[in-house]
C-alpha cells in the first residue's frame, strides 16, 4: 500500500524521543513487506545538520495561515539503508530554529502556527509531487490537524477523497492546545470548534482533532490502548477516546536492531557480543563503560543505568530518591544520561558530585553514550509514572541488561517480572512494580540485586531477554493490516 508519514520526527534526521525512532525505523519495515512509505517532515536545522544529503526538488507549496500566504519548498532525502523517499518542508522562519518544539523549557509561542503550516503543506505536497497516497499516516499532536483537513476543506478534492487516514498517538501528554483564537490560523470552519471536535477546555487541540478526525486512532501499546481510555492517562481526553473505543488500537513499538544490536553495534569498539558469548562481551563492555564515566572498574558492584528525557514522566523523582538513600549504604554503582527538566539537572548533578564513586551523572544527549550504557549496565531502569511504549527497555533486553520497570503500558506489555514461578518457568526478563514510590522502586531494585548475586539464575535471566524478538517485523505486519482495514472502511463525507 502507499503510506505517507507525516511525523515531525524521523532518525536520523530528527529526534527528541521515541517517536524519531519509530518513524525512521517502522517505514523501512513497512518497504520490507512490500509497501511503498513516504515521509514527510519540517525541515528543522536538525534535518540539516544531520550530515545526510538532501536536495532541492524545485517545487514550493503555498499554503494560507489566517490572512497570510506562506511558501515552502519541497527537499528530497532518503531513509538510510531503504529505498524510503523522505521529503521536508522547508521555512526557514518556522524551522531554523535550535530546537524543534521550544527551548529552555518553553514551547515557541508560534507553535499553532508552525504546525498548521506543516499539516496544511503536507496536503499541499501530496498534489505538487503527484504523491499517490492511501493512508495518511499522521503522528502526534503535530500532525493533529491533517485528518480534520481531510474531512473538511480538502474533502471533495482528488486526490483527497481517496486518502484516509491514521492518528497514532505517541504520548497523549503532549497536545497540542492553543488559544481558541488561533482556530483562524487553520481555515477550518469555526463550526468544528466544538466539544467534540477541535474544542478542549476552550482551547484548541491538536490531539483532540486528531482523535476526532482520523479515519481510525491507534497507539503505541495495547496497555496504552486502554489506559488513556480513562483518567489520569486519558489527560482530560477520556470522552474523546472513549467515543472511538471501536477504531483505537494498540499496537506495540518494534526495536530497530539494525541499529541497537550488540553483535554489530559500531559504538562498543571490539567488544560487541551475543547470547552466545554475551558474558565475556558485556564484562568488557562494562568495564569500558566505567572506565569512561569515571567509576571504579569492578565487575561484581551491579552497575544500574537510566537514560532519557529527565522528566517526571519517566520517574526520574524516585531514581534520584532511591541512588541519595543507596550511595549511603549499598556498594552499587549509577550511571543516568539525560537532559530535560532543570531540576533534574539540579538534583542529579549534585548526588554525582556527592558521590563521584558511585553516580556518574552526564547531562546531554548522547546517542554513542547511550548505546555504550545499554552495553555495559547489569540493570536499566524505568520506573515511569507512564510510558506509552517505551523503547529501552526492549533495547536492554537485546543488550542482556535486566530492565527494572513500572508495570505501566507498554513496559507491562514487554517485561515479564521475575518471581520464583517465572523464574522456574524460564520466562523471567525482568523486574516490575505496580506502585509509583521510591519504596517499591528500592525493594524492586534490591530484589534485582539479590538475584544479580546469583550468578546462575542472572545468567538465565538475561540469555532469556536476549532471545526475545523485539523488531519490527511483527508490528509492521499488524500496522499493514489495520492501513487495509482503515482503507475498507473509511467514512467518506464531511463530518458535521
Ligand atoms: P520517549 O519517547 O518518551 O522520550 P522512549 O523510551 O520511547 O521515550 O524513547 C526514548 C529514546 O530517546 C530512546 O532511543 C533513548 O535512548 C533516547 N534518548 C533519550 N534521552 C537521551 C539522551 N540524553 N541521550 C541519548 N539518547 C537519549
Amino acid at each position: 500500500m502507499n503510506i505517507l508519514f507525516a511525523t515531525a520526527e524521523a532518525v536520523p534526521f530528527a529526534k527528541t524521543g521515541g517517536l524519531g525512532d519509530v518513524c525512521g525505523s517502522l517505514p523501512r519495515e513497512l518497504a520490507k513487506l512490500g509497501h511503498r512509505p513516504v515521509l514527510i517532515l519540517p525541515a528543522f536545522r536538525q534535518v540539516f545538520e544531520s550530515g545526510i544529503e538532501i536536495e532541492s526538488t524545485g517545487i514550493s507549496v503555498e499554503v494560507p495561515i489566517g490572512q497570510k500566504r506562506v511558501q515552502g519548498k519541497l527537499l528530497r532525502s532518503q531513509l538510510p539503508n531503504s529505498e524510503v523517499p523522505v521529503y521536508f518542508v522547508e521555512q526557514a522562519d518556522y524551522y531554523d530554529r535550535p530546537q524543534l518544539y521550544g527551548e529552555n523549557s518553553e514551547d515557541y509561542r508560534d507553535n499553532c502556527e508552525r504546525f498548521t503550516f506543516f499539516s496544511r503543506a503536507v496536503l499541499e505536497a501530496i498534489v505538487a509531487l503527484e504523491l499517490e497516497v492511501e493512508v495518511l499516516h499522521c503522528h502526534d499532536w503535530c500532525a493533529g490537524l491533517i485528518p480534520a483537513y481531510l474531512k473538511t476543506l480538502y474533502n471533495e478534492r482528488p486526490p483527497f477523497d481517496q486518502i484516509a487516514s491514521l492518528y497514532t498517538i505517541h504520548n497523549l501528554a503532549f497536545q497540542g492546545n492553543f488559544w481558541h483564537w488561533d482556530m483562524a490560523l487553520t481555515g477550518i470552519d469555526w463550526k468544528h470548534f466544538n466539544w467534540r471536535q477541535m474544542e478542549f477546555y476552550g482551547n484548541l487541540s491538536f490531539m483532540k482533532t486528531g482523535i476526532a478526525f482520523a479515519d481510525a486512532v491507534s497507539t503505541v501499546s495495547p496497555t496504552y490502548a486502554l489506559e488513556i481510555m480513562n483518567p489520569p492517562l486519558s489527560c482530560g481526553l477520556e470522552g474523546a477516546l472513549q467515543h472511538r473505543r471501536e477504531d483505537l488500537f494498540g499496537i506495540l513499538n518494534g526495536a530497530d536492531y539494525a541499529d541497537w544490536n550488540p553483535a554489530t553495534d559500531s559504538f562498543l569498539g571490539d567488544n560487541c557480543y551475543d547470547v552466545s558469548n554475551y558474558e565475556t562481551g558485556k564484562a568488557a563492555c562494562k568495564a569500558a563503560l566505567q572506565s569512561e564515566v569515571g567509576l571504579p572498574i569492578d565487575p561484581d558492584k551491579p552497575l544500574l543505568a537510566a537514560v532519557g528525557r529527565l522528566a517526571d514522566q519517566k520517574g526520574f523523582d524516585l531514581i534520584a530518591r532511591v541512588m541519595q538513600q543507596w550511595a549511603e549504604q549499598s556498594d552499587a554503582q549509577w550511571v543516568i544520561l539525560g537532559t530535560g527538566d532543570p531540576k533534574y539537572h539540579q538534583v542529579l548533578g549534585q548526588l554525582a558530585a556527592d558521590h563521584p564513586e558511585k553516580i556518574a551523572v552526564r547531562l546531554e544527549f548522547s546517542n554513542e553514550l547511550a548505546h555504550r550504557i545499554e552495553a555495559g549496565a547489569d540493570m536499566f531502569l524505568m520506573p515511569s509514572q507512564y510510558e506509552p511504549c517505551g523503547l529501552n527497555q526492549l533495547y536492554s533486553l537485546k543488550y542482556g541488561t535486566v530492565p527494572v520497570v513500572r508495570a505501566t503500558g507498554g513496559l507491562a506489555d514487554t517485561v515479564v517480572d521475575a518471581t520464583p514461578q517465572t523464574l522456574d518457568q524460564g520466562s523471567a526478563t525482568g523486574f516490575s512494580f505496580a506502585e509509583y514510590t521510591s519504596l517499591a522502586l528500592s525493594e524492586t531494585l534490591s530484589r534485582a540485586c539479590s538475584l544479580f548475586a546469583d550468578k546462575p539464575a542472572w545468567q538465565q535471566l538475561v540469555k532469556t531477554g536476549m532471545k526475545q524478538d523485539w523488531s519490527w517485523k511483527t508490528s509492521a505486519q499488524k500496522y499493514g493490516e489495520l492501513y487495509k482495514q482503515i482503507v475498507e472502511h473509511a467514512r467518506r463525507g464531511v463530518l458535521q
